[in-house]
């Protein structure tokens, strides 16, 4: 006879054996065992106050972690909380493992507690989903599922596990045994492909490099800084590409942006997907004909949107590596005294003009370039910057430099609104057992803070180094005045009148603080912006908030193209 185990202790063991090292959530029946159990084992358990924040964090420490932090959620409407949270990390290409409390399998068909279709409803989110069919086999379910997440392009897995199964005794003796596999494999260029694109390279007139956030998730940035320093090349990062090669970079090009994607005629494509981001890789936002050499992990990727004319199938760590000494066996370097280079010299100047004019206008109320001019000369540069919201996000990323990889994480492909407060709780941790004394700077419009305002609390309960800068419009996009506002509500029935995009005028977020016998920072002008960035930094231990009121009328600079509106259907 051997000893008897039950369901919850196997599974958080399996965890931990495959590497699994953070667990984000909310538990309740049937998984209040299984959290105990996850923390017995050793895993480090964050419960959170809404599921999506959840998901969201547990994504976002796989992408800084390269491990998929686990999810874990109730039956029924705790696992339909986290279906946006599948979808975002799916569609970022970011490893996640979400774990599902269901309902017991005797209820099931008579109209069981929380009974709901979870694994058939999760699949069109994940890589893998299932319900081990007994407590015996969930050591080679959590094997598969954290394989499938992290091995080719990353993704979401979820395992399902009816309240019998965690509860369950088994003998330990009849476990399935499982084993640890190792690390992803590497998958290498092919070496013709390889002297194609260097060739194509060097033919080209106006060449550019496009660093996307594959390349950031493949730690490939010790060779990529190698490469645009020896070959001179221009670059322009993607939202979260930025920083594996540093922004201040003399080759970054991004006040160049739109300059750059037009004229190139050789892009070199680095882990970024040719979507609504890199606008489908077409004209008018590109030139027509563009030829492009593209490294991805995944060969479907190829050919997406348009022909690739160099595709090449490999991890980017190795072809970063390689493809230095491909150029520079061939000597390659591209003069800075040559037309392209001085074509975006010029362009980048210009731009940067008319931001610095912006940034240094601090008249009251504030706009969004005085804001982040502002806020970067005061923050540590090593920080992380979490990002969401629509004009503090676009500005922000212009604005807010990274110079180090994965050290900004924002809506992304997806697009998604409300992944701000989970990202930075992630963040926070990474900060907090693997580099201590960094902070996370979590920006934050007024509308995105909404959407999980309530996870400070989290913020508070785990002590994380974060502060939540929020940009204060009173609205989506743009805002609105007081008295525009009173005028409004004066008008009749609220739900009639009341503009779609409004929000409460000057609303007092910082006062969350107080909910912890904490202050927050209430800032209209830029010397109070200083002064509660200096006194936010002080204390490591803890959050801080500071809400920082803008116009309502602040607006990005005039832009040439707005490709989301446009169709040609
Ligand atoms: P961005 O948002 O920066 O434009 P995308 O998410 O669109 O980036 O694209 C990232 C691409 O990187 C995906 O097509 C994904 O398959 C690829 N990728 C992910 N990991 C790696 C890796 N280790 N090596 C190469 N490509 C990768
Ligand atoms: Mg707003």
């Amino acid at each position: 006879m051997s000893d008897e185990i039950d369901g919850n202790t196997i599974l958080a063991q399996s965890l931990k054996e495959q590497g699994v090292e953070y667990v984000f959530g909310i538990v309740g029946f049937p998984v209040i065992e299984l959290g105990m159990a996850m923390q017995q084992a050793g895993l480090k358990f964050i419960g959170m106050r809404n599921e999506q924040a959840a998901c969201y964090a547990a994504q976002a420490i796989g992408y800084l972690t390269k491990k998929p932090g686990v999810c874990l959620v109730v039956s029924g409407p705790g696992l339909l909380h986290v279906c946006g949270g599948m979808a975002n990390a799916q569609v970022n290409c970011w490893p996640l493992l979400v774990i599902g409390g269901s309902c017991s399998e005797d209820h099931e068909a008579i109209g069981g507690f929380q009974e709901y279709p979870q694994v058939e409803m999760s699949r069109p989110y994940c890589k893998y989903a299932a319900r081990p069919p007994s407590a015996l086999l969930i050591p080679t379910h959590v094997e598969k599922a954290v394989r499938l997440a992290t091995y080719g392009r990353p993704g979401a897995c979820y395992l399902d596990f009816p309240g019998n199964i965690l509860q369950g005794r088994v003998e330990s003796n009849n476990i399935v045994k499982s084993y640890i596999h190792p690390e992803p494999p590497l998958t290498f260029p092919n070496p013709k492909s390889m002297i194609e694109a260097a060739e194509m390279l060097m033919k080209a007139k106006r060449p550019l490099v496009i660093i996307g956030k594959g390349a950031a998730y493949a730690r490939a940035e010790v060779a990529l800084r190698q490469l645009i320093q020896q070959t001179n090349l221009p670059f322009i990062a993607t939202p979260m590409g930025k920083g594996v090669v540093p922004d201040t970079a003399r080759q970054c090009v991004a006040p160049a942006r739109t300059l750059a994607l037009q004229r190139a005629d050789v892009v070199l494509l680095l882990g970024a997907r040719l979507n609504w981001i890199l606008h489908f890789g077409r004209a008018p936002r590109f030139n027509e004909n563009v030829k492009v050499i593209q490294v991805d992990i995944q060969p479907e990727e190829m050919h997406n949107s348009i022909p690739t004319s160099c595709a090449i199938q490999s991890d980017l760590l190795p072809f970063s590596e390689m493809f230095v000494d491909e150029l520079a066996k061939r000597k390659f370097r591209l003069a800075k005294s040559g037309e392209w280079w001085q074509e975006l010299f010029e362009k980048c100047d210009k731009n940067r003009e008319t931001v610095n004019r912006m940034s240094m206008d601090v008249s009251v109320p504030l706009n969004y370039y005085a804001v982040f001019h502002h806020l970067r000369m005061k923050i540590p540069s090593d920080s992380i910057i979490v990002s969401e919201g629509a004009n503090t996000m676009d500005i922000g990323r212009a604005m807010l430099l990274n110079n180090l990889p994965r050290h900004r994480l924002d809506a992304g492909t997806f697009g998604t609104m409300g992944v701000g407060l989970g990202f930075a709780i992630a963040a926070g941790l990474y900060c907090r057992d693997y580099h201590p004394g960094k902070r996370v700077i979590c920006v934050e419009g007024d509308s995105a803070f909404g959407f999980s305002g309530m996870e400070i609390e989290t913020m508070i309960r785990y002590q994380l180094p974060i502060i939540i800068v929020i940009v204060n419009n009173g609205g989506i996009y743009s805002g609105f005045t007081k008295d525009d506002f009173e005028s409004i509500q004066s008008a009749g029935d609220p739900s009639l009148v009341t503009p779609v995009t409004a929000l409460n005028v000057e609303t007092r977020y910082e006062q969350m603080m107080s909910m912890f016998g904490k202050e927050g920072h209430f800032v209209r002008t830029i010397p109070e912006l200083e002064e509660a960035v200096k006194e936010s930094l002080i204390p490591s231990d803890h959050p801080s908030i500071i809400n920082v009121i803008i116009s309502p009328q602040a607006d990005r600079k005039p832009q040439n193209f707005s490709w989301l509106t446009e169709s040609k259907l």
